[in-house]
Protein backbone atom coordinates (compact mmCIF):
# COMPACT_ATOMS: atom_id res chain seq x y z
CA UNK A 1 0.00 0.00 0.00
CA UNK A 2 1.22 3.51 -0.66
CA UNK A 3 1.63 5.95 1.76
CA UNK A 4 -1.07 9.40 1.17
CA UNK A 5 1.95 12.45 2.42
CA UNK A 6 -0.99 14.60 2.49
CA UNK A 7 -3.44 12.44 4.84
CA UNK A 8 -5.30 14.26 7.73
CA UNK A 9 -4.14 13.12 10.37
CA UNK A 10 -6.45 13.92 13.76
CA UNK A 11 -6.21 12.98 17.18
CA UNK A 12 -8.74 10.16 18.88
CA UNK A 13 -10.78 12.13 21.63
CA UNK A 14 -14.18 10.67 23.55
CA UNK A 15 -14.60 8.33 20.43
CA UNK A 16 -14.16 11.42 17.68
CA UNK A 17 -11.99 12.25 15.40
CA UNK A 18 -10.02 15.54 16.33
CA UNK A 19 -8.75 18.40 14.09
CA UNK A 20 -5.82 19.20 15.88
CA UNK A 21 -5.40 22.96 14.05
CA UNK A 22 -1.58 22.70 13.36
CA UNK A 23 1.04 19.61 12.31
CA UNK A 24 4.37 18.56 11.83
CA UNK A 25 6.41 16.79 9.41
CA UNK A 26 7.07 12.96 10.07
CA UNK A 27 10.85 11.76 8.08
CA UNK A 28 11.74 8.37 6.65
CA UNK A 29 15.28 8.14 8.53
CA UNK A 30 16.58 6.36 5.68
CA UNK A 31 15.16 8.82 2.94
CA UNK A 32 15.09 12.21 4.99
CA UNK A 33 11.81 12.03 2.89
CA UNK A 34 8.62 13.28 4.31
CA UNK A 35 5.92 10.44 5.18
CA UNK A 36 3.14 12.29 6.49
CA UNK A 37 2.29 15.08 8.71
CA UNK A 38 1.71 14.32 12.55
CA UNK A 39 -1.21 16.31 14.66
CA UNK A 40 0.21 18.44 17.17
CA UNK A 41 -1.83 18.49 19.98
CA UNK A 42 -1.86 21.05 22.83
CA UNK A 43 -1.80 20.54 26.69
CA UNK A 44 -5.71 21.50 26.11
CA UNK A 45 -6.58 18.53 23.75
CA UNK A 46 -4.85 16.67 26.63
CA UNK A 47 -6.77 17.37 28.99
CA UNK A 48 -9.73 16.65 27.22
CA UNK A 49 -8.26 13.09 26.33
CA UNK A 50 -7.91 12.57 30.14
CA UNK A 51 -11.32 13.90 31.03
CA UNK A 52 -12.96 11.27 28.19
CA UNK A 53 -11.05 8.21 29.65
CA UNK A 54 -12.63 9.52 32.81
CA UNK A 55 -15.83 10.02 31.59
CA UNK A 56 -15.83 6.29 30.39
CA UNK A 57 -14.52 4.67 33.47
CA UNK A 58 -17.74 3.60 35.00
CA UNK A 59 -19.34 2.40 31.58
CA UNK A 60 -15.69 0.17 30.95
CA UNK A 61 -14.84 -1.19 34.68
CA UNK A 62 -18.28 -2.01 34.95
CA UNK A 63 -17.77 -4.84 32.64
CA UNK A 64 -16.83 -7.82 33.40
CA UNK A 65 -13.44 -9.32 33.22
CA UNK A 66 -15.37 -11.90 30.61
CA UNK A 67 -16.61 -9.14 28.39
CA UNK A 68 -13.63 -6.60 28.75
CA UNK A 69 -11.50 -10.23 27.43
CA UNK A 70 -14.10 -10.41 24.64
CA UNK A 71 -13.10 -6.85 23.52
CA UNK A 72 -9.79 -7.58 23.34
CA UNK A 73 -10.13 -11.07 21.33
CA UNK A 74 -12.29 -8.98 18.67
CA UNK A 75 -9.18 -6.12 18.62
CA UNK A 76 -6.78 -9.15 18.05
CA UNK A 77 -8.91 -10.59 15.55
CA UNK A 78 -8.89 -7.03 13.84
CA UNK A 79 -5.66 -6.48 13.79
CA UNK A 80 -4.77 -9.83 12.51
CA UNK A 81 -6.89 -8.97 9.64
CA UNK A 82 -5.88 -5.46 8.81
CA UNK A 83 -2.41 -4.55 9.87
CA UNK A 84 -0.49 -6.03 7.13
CA UNK A 85 -1.70 -2.64 5.11
CA UNK A 86 0.28 -0.74 7.67
CA UNK A 87 3.71 -2.16 7.13
CA UNK A 88 4.57 0.39 4.67
CA UNK A 89 3.80 3.54 6.78
CA UNK A 90 5.30 2.11 9.90
CA UNK A 91 8.27 1.20 8.17
CA UNK A 92 8.87 4.60 6.52
CA UNK A 93 8.17 6.35 10.19
CA UNK A 94 10.46 3.89 12.02
CA UNK A 95 13.07 2.93 9.45
CA UNK A 96 13.28 -0.23 10.70
CA UNK A 97 14.23 -2.54 8.43
CA UNK A 98 11.23 -4.53 6.24
CA UNK A 99 12.26 -7.94 8.21
CA UNK A 100 11.83 -6.37 11.30
CA UNK A 101 9.08 -4.50 10.60
CA UNK A 102 7.06 -7.40 9.25
CA UNK A 103 7.79 -9.36 12.11
CA UNK A 104 8.05 -7.65 15.02
CA UNK A 105 6.82 -4.12 14.14
CA UNK A 106 3.40 -4.71 12.89
CA UNK A 107 3.14 -8.40 13.94
CA UNK A 108 4.26 -10.68 16.63
CA UNK A 109 4.30 -9.24 20.06
CA UNK A 110 1.57 -6.25 18.65
CA UNK A 111 -1.34 -8.50 18.49
CA UNK A 112 0.00 -11.53 21.01
CA UNK A 113 -0.42 -9.01 23.74
CA UNK A 114 -4.57 -8.36 23.15
CA UNK A 115 -4.76 -11.90 22.34
CA UNK A 116 -2.77 -12.89 25.64
CA UNK A 117 -4.69 -10.78 27.75
CA UNK A 118 -7.71 -11.54 26.71
CA UNK A 119 -8.27 -14.56 28.49
CA UNK A 120 -9.85 -13.88 32.27
CA UNK A 121 -7.55 -14.64 35.21
CA UNK A 122 -8.68 -14.50 38.79
CA UNK A 123 -6.34 -11.77 40.09
CA UNK A 124 -8.46 -11.49 43.64
CA UNK A 125 -7.10 -13.88 47.02
CA UNK A 126 -7.91 -14.70 50.01
CA UNK A 127 -5.82 -13.93 53.14
CA UNK A 128 -6.02 -16.80 56.14
CA UNK A 129 -8.35 -16.02 58.59
CA UNK A 130 -6.78 -14.04 61.39
CA UNK A 131 -7.85 -14.91 64.83
CA UNK A 132 -9.35 -11.94 67.16
CA UNK A 133 -9.18 -10.77 70.82
CA UNK A 134 -11.97 -9.05 71.84
CA UNK A 135 -11.06 -5.25 71.62
CA UNK A 136 -13.36 -2.32 71.86
CA UNK A 137 -14.10 -2.67 68.29
CA UNK A 138 -15.98 -5.75 68.54
CA UNK A 139 -15.63 -9.35 70.13
CA UNK A 140 -13.36 -12.09 69.78
CA UNK A 141 -13.65 -14.50 66.94
CA UNK A 142 -11.87 -14.64 63.45
CA UNK A 143 -12.06 -12.52 60.25
CA UNK A 144 -11.77 -13.46 56.76
CA UNK A 145 -10.40 -11.34 53.95
CA UNK A 146 -10.56 -10.81 50.10
CA UNK A 147 -7.89 -9.30 48.34
CA UNK A 148 -9.84 -7.41 45.36
CA UNK A 149 -7.61 -6.02 42.44
CA UNK A 150 -9.34 -2.79 41.70
CA UNK A 151 -8.00 -1.12 38.41
CA UNK A 152 -6.28 2.29 38.97
CA UNK A 153 -8.37 4.13 36.55
CA UNK A 154 -7.15 6.83 33.91
CA UNK A 155 -3.74 5.45 32.50
CA UNK A 156 -1.80 7.39 30.48
CA UNK A 157 0.63 5.59 28.59
CA UNK A 158 3.65 7.30 27.47
CA UNK A 159 6.05 5.60 24.63
CA UNK A 160 9.35 5.73 22.56
CA UNK A 161 10.13 5.31 19.39
CA UNK A 162 11.94 2.39 18.83
CA UNK A 163 8.79 -0.24 18.40
CA UNK A 164 5.76 1.87 18.56
CA UNK A 165 2.93 -0.21 18.18
CA UNK A 166 4.59 -3.19 20.56
CA UNK A 167 5.19 -0.52 23.38
CA UNK A 168 1.69 0.64 23.31
CA UNK A 169 -0.04 -2.70 23.23
CA UNK A 170 2.18 -4.51 26.02
CA UNK A 171 0.66 -1.56 27.77
CA UNK A 172 -3.12 -1.18 26.95
CA UNK A 173 -4.17 -4.72 26.89
CA UNK A 174 -3.25 -5.13 30.60
CA UNK A 175 -4.32 -2.34 31.38
CA UNK A 176 -7.93 -2.65 29.31
CA UNK A 177 -7.99 -5.94 30.45
CA UNK A 178 -7.87 -4.89 34.37
CA UNK A 179 -10.67 -1.97 33.69
CA UNK A 180 -8.76 0.81 33.41
CA UNK A 181 -9.12 3.65 30.69
CA UNK A 182 -6.34 4.70 28.49
CA UNK A 183 -5.09 7.92 26.83
CA UNK A 184 -2.02 7.03 24.62
CA UNK A 185 0.84 9.56 23.79
CA UNK A 186 3.06 8.00 21.49
CA UNK A 187 7.02 9.08 20.73
CA UNK A 188 7.03 12.04 18.43
CA UNK A 189 9.25 10.72 15.77
CA UNK A 190 7.03 7.73 14.73
CA UNK A 191 2.96 8.04 15.85
CA UNK A 192 1.33 7.85 12.38
CA UNK A 193 1.10 3.64 12.67
CA UNK A 194 -0.53 4.28 16.03
CA UNK A 195 -3.19 6.76 14.29
CA UNK A 196 -3.58 4.01 11.99
CA UNK A 197 -4.25 1.59 15.17
CA UNK A 198 -6.97 4.02 16.29
CA UNK A 199 -9.33 3.40 13.50
CA UNK A 200 -9.36 -0.38 15.31
CA UNK A 201 -9.66 0.84 18.81
CA UNK A 202 -12.06 3.04 17.38
CA UNK A 203 -14.42 0.22 15.83
CA UNK A 204 -14.08 -2.07 18.63
CA UNK A 205 -13.73 -0.18 21.91
CA UNK A 206 -16.74 1.65 23.26
CA UNK A 207 -16.09 5.57 22.80
CA UNK A 208 -12.90 7.04 25.28
CA UNK A 209 -11.72 3.95 26.60
CA UNK A 210 -8.71 4.70 24.20
CA UNK A 211 -7.56 8.17 23.53
CA UNK A 212 -4.77 8.95 21.30
CA UNK A 213 -2.82 12.61 21.57
CA UNK A 214 0.42 13.31 19.49
CA UNK A 215 2.75 15.90 19.64
CA UNK A 216 5.65 16.84 18.70
CA UNK A 217 7.54 18.23 22.05
CA UNK A 218 7.35 17.09 25.98
CA UNK A 219 4.15 19.35 26.15
CA UNK A 220 1.48 16.66 25.57
CA UNK A 221 3.00 13.94 28.11
CA UNK A 222 3.65 16.79 30.50
CA UNK A 223 0.19 17.97 30.82
CA UNK A 224 -1.02 14.09 31.12
CA UNK A 225 1.56 13.64 34.09
CA UNK A 226 0.07 16.69 35.57
CA UNK A 227 -3.81 15.94 35.24
CA UNK A 228 -5.65 15.39 38.03
CA UNK A 229 -7.75 12.99 35.97
CA UNK A 230 -4.78 10.99 35.09
CA UNK A 231 -4.39 7.90 37.88
CA UNK A 232 -0.90 6.50 36.17
CA UNK A 233 1.78 6.90 34.16
CA UNK A 234 2.88 3.98 32.72
CA UNK A 235 5.88 5.14 30.87
CA UNK A 236 8.53 3.53 28.93
CA UNK A 237 11.59 5.66 28.06
CA UNK A 238 14.71 7.22 29.01
CA UNK A 239 15.73 6.95 32.80
CA UNK A 240 16.26 10.95 32.78
CA UNK A 241 12.91 11.71 31.21
CA UNK A 242 11.30 8.87 33.75
CA UNK A 243 12.44 10.92 36.87
CA UNK A 244 11.06 14.21 35.57
CA UNK A 245 7.73 11.94 35.28
CA UNK A 246 8.05 10.65 39.10
CA UNK A 247 8.94 14.14 40.17
CA UNK A 248 5.94 16.08 37.91
CA UNK A 249 3.48 12.99 39.03
CA UNK A 250 4.08 13.43 42.81
CA UNK A 251 2.01 16.32 43.35
CA UNK A 252 -1.02 14.20 41.98
CA UNK A 253 0.21 11.14 43.51
CA UNK A 254 0.38 9.07 40.43
CA UNK A 255 1.07 5.41 40.00
CA UNK A 256 4.00 4.66 38.01
CA UNK A 257 5.04 1.79 36.05
CA UNK A 258 8.72 3.05 34.68
CA UNK A 259 10.47 1.14 32.17
CA UNK A 260 13.56 3.03 31.58
CA UNK A 261 16.79 2.70 30.20
CA UNK A 262 19.31 -0.20 30.49
CA UNK A 263 23.07 -0.60 29.38
CA UNK A 264 22.79 -4.68 29.09
CA UNK A 265 26.10 -6.49 30.91
CA UNK A 266 26.96 -9.88 29.07
CA UNK A 267 29.13 -11.92 30.88
CA UNK A 268 31.78 -14.08 29.59
CA UNK A 269 32.78 -17.16 31.66
CA UNK A 270 36.27 -19.03 30.52
CA UNK A 271 33.99 -22.00 29.48
CA UNK A 272 31.37 -20.28 27.74
CA UNK A 273 31.03 -20.76 24.17
CA UNK A 274 32.45 -18.05 22.14
CA UNK A 275 30.24 -18.81 18.91
CA UNK A 276 26.88 -19.04 20.73
CA UNK A 277 28.08 -15.33 22.88
CA UNK A 278 28.88 -13.64 19.98
CA UNK A 279 25.68 -14.43 17.66
CA UNK A 280 23.62 -12.68 20.73
CA UNK A 281 26.16 -9.81 20.79
CA UNK A 282 25.70 -9.10 17.08
CA UNK A 283 21.87 -8.95 17.66
CA UNK A 284 22.47 -5.71 19.18
CA UNK A 285 23.82 -4.61 15.42
CA UNK A 286 20.99 -6.34 13.72
CA UNK A 287 18.15 -6.19 15.64
CA UNK A 288 16.44 -2.51 15.11
CA UNK A 289 19.74 -1.07 14.88
CA UNK A 290 20.86 -1.64 18.61
CA UNK A 291 18.02 0.96 19.00
CA UNK A 292 16.93 -1.23 22.39
CA UNK A 293 16.68 -0.95 25.75
CA UNK A 294 17.34 -4.61 26.54
CA UNK A 295 20.18 -5.21 23.84
CA UNK A 296 23.61 -6.62 25.29
CA UNK A 297 25.95 -3.76 24.44
CA UNK A 298 28.21 -3.96 27.32
CA UNK A 299 30.11 -7.45 26.90
CA UNK A 300 32.38 -8.32 29.94
CA UNK A 301 34.40 -11.03 28.66
CA UNK A 302 37.19 -12.97 30.70
CA UNK A 303 40.47 -12.50 29.33
CA UNK A 304 41.34 -16.19 27.95
CA UNK A 305 38.41 -15.88 25.29
CA UNK A 306 38.73 -12.08 25.03
CA UNK A 307 41.24 -11.45 21.61
CA UNK A 308 39.26 -14.71 19.85
CA UNK A 309 35.98 -13.00 20.66
CA UNK A 310 37.25 -9.14 19.37
CA UNK A 311 38.13 -10.53 16.64
CA UNK A 312 35.31 -12.79 15.70
CA UNK A 313 33.28 -9.65 16.68
CA UNK A 314 34.96 -7.40 14.64
CA UNK A 315 34.33 -9.89 11.71
CA UNK A 316 30.84 -10.05 11.88
CA UNK A 317 30.42 -6.17 12.54
CA UNK A 318 32.54 -5.72 8.95
CA UNK A 319 30.10 -8.38 7.28
CA UNK A 320 26.77 -6.67 8.11
CA UNK A 321 24.89 -5.43 5.29
CA UNK A 322 24.42 -1.97 6.17
CA UNK A 323 21.59 0.13 4.04
CA UNK A 324 18.18 0.68 2.30
CA UNK A 325 15.99 -0.98 4.83
CA UNK A 326 13.47 -2.08 2.28
CA UNK A 327 16.16 -4.29 0.50
CA UNK A 328 15.61 -7.57 2.03
CA UNK A 329 19.50 -8.68 2.34
CA UNK A 330 19.80 -5.19 4.35
CA UNK A 331 20.88 -6.30 8.37
CA UNK A 332 21.22 -2.72 9.66
CA UNK A 333 18.64 0.22 8.88
CA UNK A 334 19.20 3.86 10.28
CA UNK A 335 18.77 5.37 13.43
CA UNK A 336 15.52 7.02 14.27
CA UNK A 337 17.06 11.42 13.49
CA UNK A 338 19.66 13.15 12.37
CA UNK A 339 19.96 14.05 16.27
CA UNK A 340 19.91 10.90 17.29
CA UNK A 341 23.10 9.49 14.90
CA UNK A 342 24.71 12.73 15.82
CA UNK A 343 24.63 11.62 19.43
CA UNK A 344 25.64 7.91 18.77
CA UNK A 345 28.51 9.47 16.67
CA UNK A 346 29.59 11.89 19.88
CA UNK A 347 29.15 8.63 21.98
CA UNK A 348 31.20 7.15 20.11
CA UNK A 349 34.55 9.52 19.78
CA UNK A 350 34.08 10.04 23.46
CA UNK A 351 34.80 6.28 23.51
CA UNK A 352 37.83 6.66 21.74
CA UNK A 353 39.21 9.90 23.21
CA UNK A 354 39.20 8.04 26.73
CA UNK A 355 41.08 5.10 25.51
CA UNK A 356 39.06 2.48 23.61
CA UNK A 357 40.31 0.53 20.90
CA UNK A 358 37.71 1.13 17.92
CA UNK A 359 37.79 -2.20 16.73
CA UNK A 360 34.98 -2.01 13.46
CA UNK A 361 32.58 1.04 12.17
CA UNK A 362 32.77 4.24 14.33
CA UNK A 363 32.35 5.91 10.71
CA UNK A 364 29.38 7.58 9.01
CA UNK A 365 28.52 5.28 5.72
CA UNK A 366 28.41 7.06 2.61
CA UNK A 367 25.04 7.56 1.95
CA UNK A 368 21.78 9.43 2.47
CA UNK A 369 20.12 9.08 5.95
CA UNK A 370 20.72 8.61 9.59
CA UNK A 371 22.90 5.73 9.47
CA UNK A 372 25.88 4.52 12.00
CA UNK A 373 27.80 1.52 11.21
CA UNK A 374 27.93 -1.54 13.26
CA UNK A 375 30.95 -0.29 15.75
CA UNK A 376 32.88 -2.14 18.35
CA UNK A 377 34.96 -0.55 20.68
CA UNK A 378 37.52 -3.10 22.79
CA UNK A 379 39.65 -2.17 25.73
CA UNK A 380 37.47 -0.46 27.49
CA UNK A 381 37.34 0.55 31.14
CA UNK A 382 34.14 0.47 33.51
CA UNK A 383 34.66 4.58 33.91
CA UNK A 384 34.43 5.43 30.19
CA UNK A 385 31.28 7.05 29.29
CA UNK A 386 30.62 4.82 27.10
CA UNK A 387 30.29 1.64 28.92
CA UNK A 388 28.66 3.91 31.28
CA UNK A 389 25.88 5.11 29.40
CA UNK A 390 23.20 3.45 26.63
CA UNK A 391 24.23 4.80 23.01
CA UNK A 392 20.60 3.24 21.47
CA UNK A 393 22.37 2.69 18.34
CA UNK A 394 24.09 0.07 16.80
CA UNK A 395 27.70 0.40 19.49
CA UNK A 396 28.99 -2.60 21.32
CA UNK A 397 31.73 -1.74 24.26
CA UNK A 398 33.82 -5.22 25.47
CA UNK A 399 35.91 -5.14 28.51
CA UNK A 400 38.17 -7.57 30.02
CA UNK A 401 37.65 -9.80 33.68
CA UNK A 402 39.75 -12.14 35.19
CA UNK A 403 36.79 -14.00 36.96
CA UNK A 404 33.29 -14.21 37.86
CA UNK A 405 33.81 -11.93 41.12
CA UNK A 406 35.41 -9.24 39.10
CA UNK A 407 32.19 -10.15 36.58
CA UNK A 408 29.84 -9.38 38.38
CA UNK A 409 31.48 -6.05 40.29
CA UNK A 410 31.90 -5.11 36.59
CA UNK A 411 28.55 -5.48 35.58
CA UNK A 412 26.73 -4.32 38.71
CA UNK A 413 28.99 -0.91 38.51
CA UNK A 414 26.10 0.62 36.77
CA UNK A 415 23.25 2.59 37.18
CA UNK A 416 21.10 0.47 35.28
CA UNK A 417 19.86 -2.92 36.10
CA UNK A 418 17.50 -3.45 33.03
CA UNK A 419 18.12 -6.79 31.16
CA UNK A 420 21.60 -9.24 31.67
CA UNK A 421 23.09 -12.23 30.09
CA UNK A 422 25.58 -15.12 31.24
CA UNK A 423 27.37 -17.33 28.68
CA UNK A 424 29.25 -19.96 30.86
CA UNK A 425 29.49 -23.88 29.77
CA UNK A 426 28.36 -24.93 33.40
CA UNK A 427 25.23 -23.96 33.76
CA UNK A 428 24.58 -24.01 37.43
CA UNK A 429 27.60 -21.79 37.57
CA UNK A 430 25.71 -19.27 34.97
CA UNK A 431 22.88 -19.32 37.67
CA UNK A 432 25.13 -18.37 40.72
CA UNK A 433 26.51 -15.36 38.29
CA UNK A 434 22.24 -14.53 37.47
CA UNK A 435 21.34 -14.66 41.11
CA UNK A 436 24.45 -12.07 41.72
CA UNK A 437 23.98 -9.73 39.02
CA UNK A 438 21.47 -6.27 39.62
CA UNK A 439 19.41 -6.68 36.85
CA UNK A 440 15.69 -7.29 36.60
CA UNK A 441 15.77 -9.80 34.01
CA UNK A 442 19.24 -12.20 32.79
CA UNK A 443 19.14 -14.64 30.32
CA UNK A 444 20.89 -17.50 30.20
CA UNK A 445 22.98 -18.72 26.97
CA UNK A 446 20.85 -17.07 25.20
CA UNK A 447 19.25 -13.86 24.34
CA UNK A 448 15.60 -13.89 23.90
CA UNK A 449 13.16 -12.90 26.54
CA UNK A 450 10.53 -15.06 28.03
CA UNK A 451 7.04 -13.17 26.79
CA UNK A 452 5.74 -13.95 29.98
CA UNK A 453 7.52 -13.69 32.78
CA UNK A 454 7.60 -10.46 34.77
CA UNK A 455 9.79 -7.63 32.84
CA UNK A 456 10.95 -4.50 34.41
CA UNK A 457 14.00 -2.90 35.74
CA UNK A 458 16.13 -2.42 38.54
CA UNK A 459 18.17 1.12 39.73
CA UNK A 460 17.52 3.57 37.19
CA UNK A 461 16.52 1.13 34.71
CA UNK A 462 12.55 1.35 36.25
CA UNK A 463 9.55 1.01 38.92
CA UNK A 464 7.33 -2.34 38.71
CA UNK A 465 6.85 -4.96 36.51
CA UNK A 466 4.55 -6.14 33.29
CA UNK A 467 3.96 -8.96 31.22
CA UNK A 468 1.86 -12.26 32.39
CA UNK A 469 0.09 -11.82 35.20
CA UNK A 470 2.21 -9.04 36.87
CA UNK A 471 0.97 -6.84 33.95
CA UNK A 472 -2.35 -7.37 35.40
CA UNK A 473 -0.88 -6.50 39.32
CA UNK A 474 0.83 -2.86 37.55
CA UNK A 475 -2.29 -1.68 36.37
CA UNK A 476 -4.52 -2.33 39.24
CA UNK A 477 -4.73 -1.25 42.95
CA UNK A 478 -4.55 -3.92 45.62
CA UNK A 479 -8.23 -3.32 48.03
CA UNK A 480 -8.76 -5.82 51.06
CA UNK A 481 -12.58 -6.84 52.33
CA UNK A 482 -12.51 -8.21 55.59
CA UNK A 483 -15.46 -9.61 57.70
CA UNK A 484 -16.13 -11.88 60.55
CA UNK A 485 -16.48 -15.10 60.08
P1 LIG B 1 12.40 9.55 25.60
O1 LIG B 1 12.55 9.38 27.06
O2 LIG B 1 13.12 10.65 24.92
O3 LIG B 1 10.85 9.75 25.22
C1 LIG B 1 9.87 8.80 25.60
C2 LIG B 1 8.50 9.48 25.62
O4 LIG B 1 8.46 10.46 26.66
C3 LIG B 1 8.13 10.21 24.34
O5 LIG B 1 6.78 9.93 24.04
C4 LIG B 1 8.32 11.67 24.72
O6 LIG B 1 7.55 12.56 23.94
C5 LIG B 1 7.86 11.65 26.16
N1 LIG B 1 8.32 12.77 27.01
C6 LIG B 1 9.47 13.48 26.90
N2 LIG B 1 9.53 14.40 27.89
C7 LIG B 1 8.41 14.26 28.65
C8 LIG B 1 7.90 14.90 29.82
N3 LIG B 1 8.58 15.89 30.41
N4 LIG B 1 6.73 14.50 30.32
C9 LIG B 1 6.04 13.49 29.74
N5 LIG B 1 6.46 12.84 28.62
C10 LIG B 1 7.64 13.21 28.09
O7 LIG B 1 12.79 8.12 24.95
P2 LIG B 1 12.99 7.70 23.43
O8 LIG B 1 14.17 8.41 22.86
O9 LIG B 1 11.70 7.76 22.69
O10 LIG B 1 13.34 6.15 23.61
C11 LIG B 1 14.61 5.68 23.94
C12 LIG B 1 14.69 5.39 25.43
O11 LIG B 1 13.65 4.49 25.82
C13 LIG B 1 15.98 4.66 25.80
O12 LIG B 1 16.46 5.21 27.00
C14 LIG B 1 15.55 3.23 25.99
O13 LIG B 1 16.41 2.46 26.81
C15 LIG B 1 14.20 3.40 26.57
N6 LIG B 1 13.35 2.21 26.38
C16 LIG B 1 13.08 1.44 27.47
C17 LIG B 1 12.33 0.28 27.32
C18 LIG B 1 11.99 -0.60 28.51
O14 LIG B 1 11.11 -1.44 28.38
N7 LIG B 1 12.64 -0.44 29.66
C19 LIG B 1 11.83 -0.06 26.06
C20 LIG B 1 12.13 0.75 24.98
C21 LIG B 1 12.89 1.90 25.14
Amino acid sequence: MTIDVDEQWKLLIGGSWIDAGASYEIVDPSTMAVVGHAPEATAAHAADAARAARDALPGWRGLSMAERGAHLARLADALEARCHEWVDLVQAETGSTINITETMQVAGAFIDRFRYYSRPVDVNETVAPFRMTKTALGPAGLLGAYVLRQPVGVVACITPYNFPLVNVAGKIAPALMMGNTVVIKPAPQDPLGILRFGEVLDEILPPGVVNIVVGSGPEVGAALVESHDVNMISFTGSSPVGVRIVEAGARTMKRNLMELGGKGALIMTDDADVDAAIGGIASVWGFHSGQICTAPTRVICHRSIYDRTVSALAGIAGMLPVGDPLDRSTIVGPVITETHRDRVEAFIRSGTEAGATLVAGGERPDRPGFFVSPTLLADCTADMHVVREEAFGPVVVVLPHDGDDEAVAIANDSEYGLFSYVYAGDMSRAFDIAQRVESGNVALNGVQPHMEAPFGGFKMSGIGRDRGVWGLHAYSEVQAVNWPS
